[in-house]
């Protein structure tokens, strides 16, 4: 059993607040030499199109293309990918792809308006985006439940065309993100990833569309380029690590939670799992487990650095105390492992998504449970929510003034205008101001 020291807190100790904001310290995306390479690569595919997206994806992803053509994949291809999969595989893709659009279906933003006394007529119309880009990270390891995540609320909400974007180093293709994209209804892919991705889809190419949001995750290159092109598109959010916190009363399996513990922590190192209990034997049960089952998993080199950087066990005096943590750390993914969740949640305040209950792992929602697994990170759940189908959808205001409404509002507006000293503005209210 090999030993892995885990941080330990306790709201108790003095230096609790000092140490808790240290282990929470996530520097974003800020790192200088990054700026300068990615802010190279948007300028030269803004300024020589298709060209330069073939020489960085060549350079990037060690092929040899001479073309975007060569980087594009026909429907076809895209339904040779689903029907070719595994039966079980096809299976799991369509039943998890179901039940994201079921959950989603129920997001979808409606248009409303209301009529005033005197004829006058007010509302919002929603409307969906015309284009958008979809980035499905594919450096290291591939991800057709992302596919399916990002794919779908954008169906859901009748974006007019999804243009995916996906790495393939060596120009290997993988399957299952093709039959994902397939069964999700992506329009056009493009085997292109990195900054010369975003920089395709924020500015447009000549073979690859210009859209008007990009959304998904990616490394360091893909977030600086987002965050780069925001302005000229729109973008969901700037990702960071993944992160875990559960809340526990010391009554779940210890090595339910460790696993759970674990199952963000081999995202990545930098990945944040934190566990908070008010039984101090607990947590040492957790830890012991943690060391146990650490040997058997076949991530065990990210998870053990994982864990010992960025993970902790906080011990806090009572549940009540266990939810002001848990709200002050905000995390991407919080698990409620204790009897009566339901009777906690009025307690909680900001998690990108709460998992309730011992049954309720938080690996079900990386891939089907219904919910999005795009979720914000880094705290700032504290004012943004998971991606959704309200995401790819917009809203117009609707006036529509009666000839009496103009008269009796125009003259609020006339007031005001003048107040401003906006002539012009004032004069164009009172010219429908009945005598
Ligand atoms: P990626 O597709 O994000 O990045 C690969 C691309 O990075 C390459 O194509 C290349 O263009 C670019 N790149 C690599 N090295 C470069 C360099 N030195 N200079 C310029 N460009 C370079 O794939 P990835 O690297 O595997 O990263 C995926 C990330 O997405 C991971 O951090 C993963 O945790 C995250 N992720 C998050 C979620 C979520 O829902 N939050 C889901 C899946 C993946």
């Amino acid at each position: 059993m090999s030993e892995l020291s885990i941080t330990r807190l306790t709201t108790s100790d003095a230096d609790f607040d000092q140490k808790l904001n240290a282990l929470l310290a996530w520097e974003s995306v800020s790192d200088k030499s990054v700026n300068k390479i990615v802010d190279d690569i948007l300028l030269d595919v803004k300024n020589r199109g298709d060209e330069a997206v073939v020489e960085y994806t060549n350079r990037f992803d060690n092929t040899s293309v001479e073309s975007v053509a060569q980087l594009m994949l026909t429907q076809a291809r895209l339904q040779q990918a689903l029907d070719g999969l595994p039966t079980e595989q096809r299976n799991a893709l369509e039943k998890a792809a179901e039940r994201i659009r079921r959950y989603h279906d129920k997001q979808r933003g409606e248009s409303w308006s209301y009529t005033e006394d005197d004829g006058t007529m007010l509302g919002q119309q929603v409307t969906p985006l015309d284009r958008v880009g979809l980035y499905v990270p594919g450096g290291k390891a591939a991800y057709p439940s992302s596919v399916l995540m990002n794919a779908i609320p954008a169906k859901v909400a009748g974006v007019g065309e999804l243009i995916m974007v996906v790495p393939t180093p060596n120009g290997e293709l993988n399957e299952l993100v093709l039959a994902a994209a397939c069964l999700a209804g992506v329009d056009k892919v493009f085997t292109i990833g990195g900054a010369q991705a975003v920089a395709a889809l924020a500015y447009g190419t000549q073979s690859v569309p210009k859209v008007d949001k990009i959304v998904g995750p990616g490394n360091i290159f893909v977030a600086t380029a987002k965050r780069a092109v925001f302005g000229a598109v729109g973008i969901d959010m700037i990702a960071g690590p993944s992160e875990i916190l559960v809340v526990c009363d010391g009554k779940t399996d210890p090595d339910w939670i460790a696993m759970d513990l674990f199952s963000q922590a081999e995202h990545d190192e930098d990945a944040q799992s934190i566990l908070v209990c008010p039984n101090a034997e607990y947590l040492d049960a957790v830890e012991a487990s943690i060391s146990k089952l650490l040997p058997t998993m076949e991530r065990q080199a990210i998870i053990e650095v994982s864990m010992r950087e960025r993970a902790a066990l906080i011990h806090v005096v009572d549940m009540d105390e266990a939810a002001e943590v848990s709200n002050r750390i905000a995390p991407e993914h919080l698990e409620l492992s204790v009897e009566d969740p339901k009777a906690m949640l009025p307690k909680i305040r900001h998690a990108g998504a709460i998992f309730m209950g011992r049954y309720t792992a938080e690996a079900l929602g990386d891939y089907c449970a219904g919910p999005n697994h795009v979720l914000p990170t880094s705290g700032t759940a504290r004012f943004s929510s998971p991606l959704g189908v309200y995401d790819f959808q917009k809203r117009s205001s609707l006036i529509m003034f009666s000839e009496d409404g103009a008269s009796e509002t125009g003259k609020i507006a006339s007031v005001l205008a003048r107040g401003e000293s906006l002539t012009a503005h004032a004069r164009s209210a009172e010219y429908r101001i009945k005598d």
